[in-house]
Order: structure tokens, then sequence, then C-alpha cells
């Protein structure tokens, strides 16, 4: 058996599976490598190859978090409306009524 036929990352064989191949040729499971690469960014660390420590200049691509933040900014304003609502409401009733 050849090592080089097993991931790097959780040393199984990668036959039948999509594949991710480094510019420094390590090849492992894309699966884990996209886990590996999760887990670089949520620790605010660079992307290398978790072999050879080559330094990758990958974008990592996640547009869940994107939408996350945009989602977050818009509930943000949408409360922000909905307080000034209730601030100009209070406002006139206040006036109306005295
Ligand atoms: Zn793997
Ligand atoms: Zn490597």
């Amino acid at each position: 058996m050849d090592n080089s036929d097993n991931c790097c990352i959780c040393f199984d064989p990668l036959l039948g599976v999509e594949n991710k191949k480094l510019p420094c040729n390590h090849i492992m499971h894309y699966f884990c490598f996209s886990q590996y690469t999760e887990y670089c960014e949520k620790h605010k660390k660079n992307v290398t190859c978790p072999l050879c420590n080559l330094e990758l200049q990958i974008t990592i691509e996640n547009p869940r978090s994107n939408r996350a933040c945009c989602y977050l900014c818009c509930s943000l304003i949408f409360v922000l409306f909905i307080i000034a609502g209730i601030a100009v409401s209070a406002y006139f009733i206040s006036k109306t009524t005295f």
C-alpha cells in the first residue's frame, strides 16, 4: 500500500471520495480540507498544509457567515426602526393627550 493514497488529515483511504490536491502535491479528502480551513478561520490562523506547513493562498469561501452578518445587520436596523417608531408614536400620543 502506498501512503500517498491516504488522506493526510484523517489517514483514511482517498478512494471513492472527492479529494483536494494542494500545490505541494499533498492530497486529502475535500471534506477534511474544508473542515480544516474552517478551523483555521475560526482560530484566525493562516491556512497551511497540515503536512508540510506550506502557506496556502486561498480565500475561504464562506457565504454562510456573510449572510449571517448581513442578517444580523438587517435585524439590528429593524430593531432600531421599531424603537424609533415607538418613540415617535409615544411622542405624538403625549402631545395629543396633553
Ligand atoms: Zn480525510
Ligand atoms: Zn503539503
